[in-house]
């Protein structure tokens, strides 16, 4: 599984904005960008950005928040290109629905990157049965749990107790021993990870402009 290695908090520097890439440390005063928000690197450049330099940093910006790599990224937009939904608002479902996503947002886990490696050290499961695909888009109904596994329910229990977002309307919480939550609904835009538009709005289009080219 391919996966981003380098320093991450280079990438919230990058975008200007916070991506909440790690966990408890983004809230906290450590956070690499309210210490020093400049883009990464020696030859930082100045002045108006380009058209094309507006919408790539916009795609970028969903395609990083997510944790995902450009051929994953291309991917779920093809997806939502083909869908009869409007693109945009297809695009931000699927990746919303993605396992890793809603496993952090039912606070199962700090971070979509420790969502990610829960799911891919086999501590949860779709459905009842083992599941340790992160990519892994969920439709409405579906069970996401952990497994009865004492160390599983451990790890879950206390990232539980740190998270502090609340859970969104398209999922809900159905057990306790083991931990376990349910997709109610296929989400909207509306119900997308408030985070990602908390420093500035997410403008769909400009993805859409950028990817379709
Ligand atoms: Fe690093 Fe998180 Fe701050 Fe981004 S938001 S710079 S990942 S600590």
């Amino acid at each position: 599984m391919a996966r981003h290695i380098d320093p991450v908090c280079r990438l919230c520097r990058r975008e200007g904005v916070k991506l909440y890439l790690k966990g408890s440390r983004c809230e906290s005063p450590k956070c690499a960008i309210e210490r020093r928000n400049q883009p990464p690197g020696m030859h930082v450049r100045r002045g108006k950005m380009t058209e094309y330099g507006e919408r790539l940093r916009e795609k970028q910006k969903l395609k990083r928040f997510y944790g995902l790599l450009e051929r994953q990224f291309r991917r779920y937009f093809d997806l939502a290109a083909r869908s009869t939904e409007n693109t945009g608002e297809a695009l931000l479902s699927l990746l919303e629905r993605r396992l890793d996503n809603v496993v952090h947002r039912i606070g199962f886990a700090p971070s979509r990157a420790g969502a990610r490696q829960l799911v891919a050290h086999g501590h949860i499961q779709v459905n009842g049965k083992n599941c340790d695909i992160p990519s892994l888009v969920l439709k409405a109904g579906d069970k996401v749990g952990v497994k009865n596994r004492a160390k599983s329910i451990a790890i879950v229990k206390l990232n539980q107790t740190g998270h502090m977002e609340p859970i969104p309307d398209f999922l809900e919480i159905i057990g306790a021993e083991p931990p376990e939550g349910r997709v109610i609904r296929i989400p909207s835009k509306g119900d997308v990870d408030p985070r990602l538009t908390k420093d500035k709005e997410l403008n769909e289009q400009l993805i859409i402009e950028f990817c379709g080219r």
